[in-house]
Parts: C-alpha cells; structure tokens; sequence
C-alpha cells in the first residue's frame, strides 16, 4: 500500500521514468529482487519512456501508463488504490501460533515496510524509524468509516474505531499507548490527534489548528533529549478532545503527570535539558535579544551548557533551533496566548538559566563556618530582574532560612551545600510551576464554546494517553524508578482489561472460556505501593529523618523488601536491582532522599510572592502541597473499581514526588477506566534507531513482556465486548423489528437480533450477550444500512 501510494504521489508531482527509479522503494527492491534489478538495469541502459516491473519480492506489478492514467484521479478513492488487506493483517489469524511464527510474520511485514499489524482490536506498531508517506489527508479519508477488514491495520483505523465508537455507542474513548522508550508513542498520539482533528473537523478551523499546536507547544517544554530518543517524553500526558454528540471538535483539554523537573538542574551524560531551553537561548540570540533577557553572549547558561564540552557555537548555530523558536512562537500565537503572557514566560524561562549561574562562596569568620555569600552579583542581580523582585531579598532567601522555635523566629545562615541545594529547588519549582500554568492556561483557550455548549448541553471525549516509557539506562536514578513504575501500572490496566476482568466476567456470567495463562505483574506493584512496607512508604518513612543517608535508605529496602524482585548487587555500593516486568533494572540511591523530599523552603515562597510580575504571582499563590498535577480527582470511582484497589489516594500526601505519584497515577487510571479502552503497543525495533532493521531478540523481548503472544490466544478464543441484554436490542433492534415496535429488552429479543444479523461465534451469558471483537464492526455496518 505505501509502495502504491508513494508512487501515485510522486508521479503525480514529477511523472518521469528517471524519477521513478530513484524512488527509496524502487531502490529498495532494487537491491533484494534479482528480477527487479534486471529489469531496472535495462531500463536504465535503454532510457525508455514507458515501463513495466513487476517483483514478486515486493509482490507488485508496474507500468507507467498505469501510473499516468491514474494520476489524474483522485488518490483517496478506493478504486484506484490497489490496497489489499489480507487475513495477515491480523496476528489472530495465524493458522501456528507460537512465539517463533509471530516474530517471522512481524519481520517480513517490517521489510515490507507495513509496520502496523493487529492483534484483535488491538494495534502493534513497529517503529520504521524513518519518514513514510502515509500520513496524508488522503489516508485519513481511506481510513474515515471505513470497515477495518478494507485497509490495512494503520494508526489512523485505531483513531477511527475510538471516534466511531464514541458517536456510534455516546460513550467516552481513551487510547492507552504503551512501549518502552523511543518505541513510537508520541509519534503515534501526534497521528491519533491528526486524524481526530480530520474526522471532527465541523466549521470551525481555527480551533482545529489550535488542537494541532498543542502537542508541539507542550512538548517542548516537556521533552528532552536522552540517551535512547531525542524527543524524550519527561512526563505524561493525557490529552482529551472533547466532540459535539454529532462528532464535531469542540475543545481539548490536557492533563500532565509527573514532569521530571530535576532535569533542570542536571542532566545525565550524553543528555540535554528540557527542549524549550535551547530553543529560547538560540532564538533570543539570532533575534539579538539576549540583552534584553538579560542572558550572557560570550558562553551558555550553566543549566544547558553541556557538561561535557558543548560550546556556544553548538547551540547558536542550530538552525534546528532557531526554526523551532520561530515555531513555538506561533504555538503560542495560535492557541491565542497574548503578548504579555508570552513574554512573562520567557522571562521566567530566563530566570531560571540566570539563577543556574548563581554562585556561592563560603565566609568564615571567627564566630561563624557554615555562611555563604554571592561573590559575582550580576546573575543574582540578571534573576532578581527577570522576576522583578529585590535582589537583596533574593540573596537573602538563598543564602539563609528562618526557624520558629518556641515562638520566636531565629534566622540561621545556610551553608553553600545548602544554598546551592534552595537555588536548584527554586529554579526546578519556577519550572515545574510555569509548566503547569501553561497547561492550564491551554485547557482554558480550548475549552468549549459556551455558545455550543448550551446547544448541546453535553459533549463526548476521545483521550489520549502518552507516558514516558520504560527506561533502563546504564545508570538508573529517582526519575527512572518513577517513570517504570508508572509503567507497570500501565501494564496492570492492560492485563486487568485483557486478561483479568475478562476471566471474572466470564466466570460470573457462567460462560465457558478457557482460562489463558498470562505474566500478573500485581506482586511487583504490592513492592512498590504496598502500606506500610512497600518500597515507596520505607522510602518515605526513611525520608522524614534528617539524619538519613543514602546507606540508610538501601539498607532499610533490603532488611525489609522480601520479593524475589529486589535484590541487593554485593559488588556495587548503593545500588538495588528490581525485576520490572519489561527486565532487570540497576537503581543508584544517590540522591533519592533528596529528590524525593522535593523541598522549597518557605523563605523562597515569601520572596517570590513579592513579585510584581503577575505570572509569577499566581504560580507561587496556591499551596505548595501538590506539584505537578493539575488533574482533578471529582466523580472518581477509583475505590470501587477492581482495577484500581492498589492505587487508592494516600490520606495525606507528604512527601510529594513518590506521594503525588501514586496519586497522579491513580486519578489517570481512573479517569481511563471511565471510557472504552483501545490500546496501541509501540515496540522498538532495534536500539540503533536504524531504519529497516529488525532486531529479532529484542522485538522477542518486547512481545514477551507486553504479553502479546497471550493476548493473541485470547483475543483468538475471547470475547472482547460484552453488552447487557437491555442494552443491546436497544441499540440494534432496528435490525430485526421495526421502528415503532419498541420490542422488550429481554434474551430472547436479543438473540433474535444476533440471528437477523447472521452473526456467528457469539455466547450468551446470563445478563450479557458476549460478542467477537469483530462482530461490533458487523453489527455497525448494518446499523449504518438501515
Ligand atoms: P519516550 O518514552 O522516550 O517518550 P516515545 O515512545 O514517545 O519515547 P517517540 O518520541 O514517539 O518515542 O519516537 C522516537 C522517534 O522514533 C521519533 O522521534 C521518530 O524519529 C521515530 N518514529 C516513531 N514513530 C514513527 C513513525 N510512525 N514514523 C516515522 N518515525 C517515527
Ligand atoms: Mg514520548
């Protein structure tokens, strides 16, 4: 399919044998097919005008007088595509089942360039790691309503059955998308949003590309460039677009999880700050307003100057970079930001890189060691500007800290340990801050028109769900624990929704389905989040005492972690290792207290709310108990739900990184469970982010985890949806009675319904009907004929 689409494509733009030729397929091909090759060569030698290939390897057949009477044509009609989807589309229908056959079939798809491959209702994405050409609006259009069994599996199909579902069924859609680090998901959420944005397009354009500069916008600020993916996701996202009951957008709104913020301040070998901060400095100087930022010109802000050698000239001779300055700016613009808001944020962005030059020395005095000064003033002074506060006032906050003791208030003088420590605190929580305002400040310009929304009253969401994925670095800190235990709760509610909850329903509803055996990772999450002595709570408890050392905290894991998932390395010093479910991951204590404490001391808060700078006003105005999270726990059923008993909010967060964690998880999962699931596994096809290459042993690994083989036999034996008697021949009566015939909701309705429609394979329960995953798109389709 992409094969005939490039071609008509590009023949439609530059019709020529000579062009042809040096297309990457044809090239492709080229080197595999013997045949092919010849056949090219002749051409070549001869330069004829007219030609005819064919190559079993890519199984087409060419002329170019095909290619030219159907250039004209419009491609997104189906009868001048030939794209044939086949029984292989589907791993359901593989006659041999074992691991071995799914990996040669995945394989020869990939060197076939079709990197999509269901599983049942569920979509594999391999990532091609290279540009392909099926993204277009015309694909949007092959995909739009089209039956699943018509195309080949594709992203954009995914998108279309959540959006179907949701005007066909009025109920909420999420799309869970999961994969390890670089695996694909924010690729695929960008398509999923694309193709969205399509299908609800209405009237209103200007909202549509709003929609379409909110990942960007977001995504600068949240991704950085890491040792495995240059576009690293650092926190998560949850982005929901909000439809008319007829289908048509009317907003969107977003919610973020977690963002690693101490990535602000450090960052791990080989990697790079969040994106924003390069784009800025690069930006500000081709614009020649560095000055006016009050931003050094000679050398780069400590905070993105590489530590290991970057120079200047990296940053400022980055087209890349400036390009994407120029295009946040219009982010901004679209989404309709004013001017004044946009500058307030690139002077606290500013001030964050002026504050990671403040420097602090030691005064020693007869009566006093343990004081701190400013030695260079010009970067607390360049801060203290930046966000219009007094610079005295500042150096005051950093350098030392008030303690109420018995009523009275003593102000003790700050170390230049502990005063390095609060400036980095400060500038992660400026950070972490402005980067929660601006989400909210989205959510606020996206949000629905009152005009429409009076007219409707109601309105439906299809959301969307891309997290940092699971990481296993050389070396693995805080922000790596984070990020794989929010991934195995990711893969909880995958295995609850796949395997659990439909083994339960079966047995309650008395249907017979062989139970299928699959990898429970609950045990590991009891580790984490058990109370009181899962590894998160000893982490805590070990967190609350001042005298604690990172000796303390892996000692008291070990004397009180007994799973066969923890262990201690006796070679390496201050390191635990845990058995996630994607593989074994080695942790360095170093600095876990530290992170997790997450403290802005109060002197900080006081000065900061002295700004004049409105901005900044409003992010230090609330408490400072939760960071972070701007979602909303209201109509949570989290504690009802069988999904989510080991994710019940703690009584009072404390601590806020591993506290808020578990709570921000919670309300995400819960928020999911609400709507129809469609999930998207994205799997790394090697680590080399090399196109074409398919790396048996680790896609293995990847199927292996993720429990595909499994959920290729119970997608194969199970049944997927599963519709109250009442609730089904009110939706599909139409198909066996008349309209106003108004039958009883009753089993033997239902059944004659299911006979009308000449579905097969389907059980009853004793108050559900249990269908295929196929037979909803059946019954859909005849719904949509009468
Ligand atoms: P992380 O967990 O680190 O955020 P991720 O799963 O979100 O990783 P992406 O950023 O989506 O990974 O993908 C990594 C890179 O892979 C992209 O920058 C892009 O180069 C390539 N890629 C992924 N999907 C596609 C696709 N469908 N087409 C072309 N390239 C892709
Ligand atoms: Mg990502």
């Amino acid at each position: 399919v992409t094969f005939w689409l490039c071609l008509i494509k590009d023949f439609e733009t530059r019709p020529s044998v000579t062009h042809l030729l040096e297309h990457p397929f044809i090239k492709q091909a080229h080197g595999k097919d013997m045949a092919l090759s010849q056949q090219l060569s002749t051409l070549i030698h001869e330069q004829q005008d007219d030609c005819h290939l064919t190559s079993p390897h890519l199984g087409f057949e060419l002329t170019t007088s095909w290619l030219y009477s159907n250039r004209h044509e419009r491609i997104n009609t189906r009868k001048t595509l030939i794209i044939e989807s086949s029984p292989d589309d589907d791993l359901v229908n593989l006659e041999v089942l074992d691991e071995e056959t799914i990996i040669k079939h995945l394989s020869k798809r990939y060197d076939e360039l079709q990197i999509y491959t269901y599983v049942g209702d569920i979509l594999i994405a391999l990532n091609p790691f290279q540009n392909l050409s099926i993204y277009s609006p015309q694909f949007s259009k092959l995909y739009h309503g089209a039956k699943r069994a018509d195309n080949p599996p594709h992203i954009f199909a995914t998108a279309d059955a959540a959006y179907q579902g949701m005007v066909t069924f009025c109920k909420d859609q999420c799309i869970i998308i999961s994969g390890e680090s670089g695996a694909g998901k924010t690729e695929s959420a960008h398509l999923i949003v694309q193709h969205l944005t399509f299908l609800g397009k209405a009237n209103n354009r200007t909202l549509r590309e709003k929609i379409l500069q909110v990942n960007p916008l977001v995504e600068a600020f949240g991704n950085a460039c890491t040792a495995i993916n240059d576009n690293s996701s650092r926190f998560g996202k949850y982005l929901e677009m909000k439809f008319t009951p007829t289908g048509a957008v009317m907003g969107a709104k977003i919610s973020e999880y977690l963002l690693e913020k101490s990535r602000v301040i450090k960052q791990a070998t080989g990697e790079k700050n969040f994106h924003i901060f390069y784009y800025i400095y690069a930006g500000l100087y081709h614009q020649e307003k560095l000055k006016n930022y009050r931003l050094p010109d000679k050398k780069p802000p400590r905070y993105i100057e590489n530590q290991h050698g970057k120079v200047m000239q990296d940053i400022t001779s980055s087209e890349l970079y400036k390009e994407q300055f120029n295009a946040i700016q219009d982010c901004f613009r679209i989404i309709g930001f004013t001017d004044q808001e946009v500058n307030s944020v690139y002077r606290i962005l500013c001030a964050i890189l002026n504050t990671g030059n403040i420097e602090f020395t030691a005064i020693t005095s007869q009566h006093q060691t343990d004081k701190s000064e400013v030695p260079n003033a010009e970067a607390l002074g360049n801060t203290a500007a930046l966000l219009c506060i007094g610079p005295e006032e500042l150096q005051e906050a950093l350098t030392s800290h008030c303690v109420v003791t018995r009523g009275e208030t003593i102000i003790r003088t700050n170390t230049v340990d502990k005063a390095t420590d609060v400036r980095d605190a400060m500038s992660k929580a400026l950070y972490g801050r402005l980067f929660s305002w601006i989400v909210n400040r989205i959510n606020a310009l996206l949000q629905p028109d009152l005009n429409i929304w009076l007219v409707y009253k109601s309105g439906m969401n299809v959301g969307i769900l891309d997290i940092f994925g699971f990481e296993n670095f050389k070396r693995n800190s805080f922000e790596q624990l984070c990020i794989n235990i929010a991934n195995e709760q990711i893969q909880f509610y995958f295995n609850q929704h796949i395997f659990a909850l439909e083994q339960m329903e079966y047995q309650r509803e008395g249907v017979d389905a062989s139970l299928v055996e699959y990898e429970d990772n609950r045990p590991i999450l009891d580790m984490f989040l058990q109370k009181p002595m899962g590894l998160l709570s000893l982490l805590d408890e070990e967190s609350r005492f001042p005298q604690a050392t990172d000796q303390t905290l892996v000692d008291k894991f070990e004397d009180n972690l007994r799973y066969k998932y923890f262990w201690r390395p006796k070679r390496v010093e201050l390191c635990f290792g845990i058995q996630h479910y994607a593989g074994k991951v080695l942790y360095s204590v170093n600095g876990f207290l530290e992170k997790n404490r997450d403290t802005l001391p109060a002197d900080v808060v006081v000065v900061l709310r002295t700004s004049e700078n409105k901005l900044l006003q409003q992010l230090f105005s609330s408490p400072l108990t939760k960071t972070g999270n701007t979602a909303t726990t209201e109509g949570n059923d989290a504690h009802n739900n069988p999904c989510l008993v080991l994710f019940a909010p703690p009584p009072s967060p404390r601590f806020v990184s591993s506290m808020c964690w578990q709570y921000s998880l919670m309300d995400l999962l819960s928020k999911m469970v609400v709507g129809q699931p469609h999930f998207v596994r994205c799997i790394k096809p090697n680590d080399d982010r090399q196109a074409l290459r398919f790396c048996k042993e680790r896609v293995t690994a990847q199927l292996r985890y993720t429990g595909i083989l499994e959920t290729v036999n119970i997608r194969r034996q199970g049944y997927s949806h599963r519709v109250l008697f009442e609730e089904f021949v009110n939706r599909y009566y139409y198909l066996a009675f008349r309209a106003h015939q108004m039958p009883n909701t009753s089993k033997e309705n239902a059944v004659a319904i299911l006979e009308r429609a000449k579905l097969e394979n389907w059980v009853l329960g004793k108050t559900k009907v249990f269908l295929k995953y196929y037979h909803v798109e059946q019954l859909n389709l005849l719904l949509r004929e009468v």
